[in-house]
């Protein structure tokens, strides 16, 4: 079962644009012509990996263009009520409009999955746009250029986290065409020359985040990296207007920083106005390349803590921890020993994870804090070519090859670096479902090792080879 996209908002937010990008004009015109069984109005679409329907409402407008308002609506409604996910779509280069609001008031009320698609966000200006957008409530706009085709993987990522994995990939994932499914599963960006020379791209902003339980430090921590001049611009700005990014740069390095307004604000007047929601964690972890655990180095390692690092490797990001209020600390070799041993030993799915002890409130430990956020950036960035991969591999053949599973050795053929951002490899086997997970994590963990990718998410899917 495919699922049906509704593309819903006012005239002229680019809604055919997108309509068309998604289902491929020619395709749209081959669906149209008579004697295809399928409903006229519902057209296949792709999202790369993502297989769907999108409802066509090109008809709607002239409706509404000749009748009344209240037949828009209606004709949305309509959309809405088939549809199991509403593309709900603003312009974000015109920013918010009055009409943006009744749209999004009925999607509310509809209480379908939503994903908030802020299209034109390629135009000059569109940030501000951007950051509107989360007033409608609908979460998080996704930005995207539906005329120029940017945003697309930000758009598929935001279809699963709406609809979830299962739904977002149908019944039928099987089904799939054998060659591309396995890179499929893999999140991360797309490699699109797998034998081109690794680059890594310092130019582009850098975007992190900042969590951690309350009370850790967040708030001194961001201030100590950022100024507090930086953030504040005028007597009310940052306690007024809650913005979703800071920008600065550190040592020469952009970055953008997830900032909740609740976290500047209470830092500012030193008073516990509120933590940081659930919700607000999750933003930022999806706003994040980098994440940043706080840790209160006098009581770390709660439950919370390890919840937080397992989401951010499970939502596919790098974890980097701060061992904060180190100046507290009586015997700091042995408790930085101990914390690291910790680490390693609570936090396997990412071995190798920096963590560096600071004192926000002396800016001890900072630099290497920034340090070890580069780092960890341009591993999760990192690519390795097909030549290096199965030249591992021969080895790995050699000296611990994959187990024989009633009788038969399983055999593994080549291995590729489909995605980065963070790491995914596809092997491709004989018989994937018979592979072993202990044996899967063995050649995660020698990947880890043998191209040095400390400390970030390393995904391996199997393919079968046959
Ligand atoms: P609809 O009325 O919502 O279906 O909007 P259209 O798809 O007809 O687009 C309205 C206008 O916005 C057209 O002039 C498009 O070329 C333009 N447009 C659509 N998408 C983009 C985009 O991503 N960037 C920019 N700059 N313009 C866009
Ligand atoms: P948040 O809730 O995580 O944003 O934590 P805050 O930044 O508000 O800090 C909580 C408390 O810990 C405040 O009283 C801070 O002054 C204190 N604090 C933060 N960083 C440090 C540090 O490096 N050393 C010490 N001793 N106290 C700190």
């Amino acid at each position: 079962m495919t699922f049906k996209v509704a593309i819903i908002g006012r005239p002229n937010v680019g809604k055919s644009t997108l309509f068309n990008r998604l289902v491929g004009r020619k395709l749209a015109l081959v669906d149209d012509t008579p004697g295809v069984t399928r409903d006229r109005r519902v057209h296949a679409a792709k999202l790369y990996d993502l297989h769907f329907d999108v409802i066509d409402t090109a008809g709607f407008e002239d409706a509404a263009a000749s009748t009344l308002p209240g037949r828009m609506r209606a004709q949305t409604e309509i959309a809405i009520r088939e549809a199991d996910l509403i593309f709900f779509t603003i312009d974000a280069k015109s920013g918010l409009m009055p009409d943006d609001k009744t749209f999004a008031e009925i999607v509310r009320k509809s209480g379908k999955p939503v994903v908030v698609v802020a299209n034109k966000a390629e135009a000059r200006g569109a940030q501000g746009g951007m950051l509107e957008a989360w007033e409608l409530g609908l979460g998080e706009p996704i930005p995207v250029s539906a005329e120029h085709g940017q945003g697309l993987p930000d758009l598929r990522d935001a279809v699963i986290a709406a609809l979830g994995e299962a739904r977002a990939f149908g019944e039928e994932e099987g089904d799939a065409d054998e060659e591309t499914a396995a890179s499929e599963v893999l999140i991360g960006e797309d490699i699109t020359d797998p034998d081109a020379e690794p680059s890594y791209d310092d130019t582009k902003p850098m975007r992190i985040a900042v969590v951690g339980r309350p009370n850790a430090g967040k708030s001194t921590v961001i201030n100590a990296l950022i100024g507090e001049e930086r953030l504040l611009t005028g007597p009310e700005a940052g306690i007024t207007r809650d913005s979703i990014s800071v920008d600065w740069d550190w040592h020469g390095r952009r970055l953008k920083l997830f900032d909740t307004a609740g976290m500047r604000r209470k830092a500012r007047i030193h008073e516990k106005l509120e933590v940081m929601s659930v919700q607000d964690g999750l933003r930022a972890i999806r706003f994040a390349e980098i994440v940043i655990i706080v840790l209160d180095a006098t009581i770390p390692f709660e439950k919370q803590d390890l919840q937080i690092a397992d989401l951010i490797i499970r939502e596919g990001r790098a974890p980097v921890i701060a061992f904060n209020k180190w100046d507290m600390i009586d015997h700091p070799q042995e408790l930085l020993a101990e914390l690291r041993e910790k680490t390693e030993r609570l936090l396997p799915q990412a071995r190798g994870m920096q963590a560096v002890p600071v004192s926000a409130e002396t800016g001890r430990g900072l630099d290497k804090l920034m340090d070890a956020v580069i780092k960890t950036h341009r591993v999760w960035n990192s690519r390795v070519s097909t030549g290096k991969l199965n030249r591992w591999l021969e080895g790995i053949l050699a000296h611990h090859p994959p187990p024989a599973v009633a009788g038969r050795r399983l055999k593994i053929k080549y291995v590729t670096q489909a995605k980065t951002r963070p790491p995914g490899f596809v092997v491709s086997c004989s018989r994937p479902d018979a592979m072993p997970q202990s044996y899967v994590r063995y050649l995660s963990n020698s990947l880890r090792e043998a191209f040095d990718m400390p400390g970030v998410p390393i995904r391996i899917a199997l393919r079968t080879s046959e």
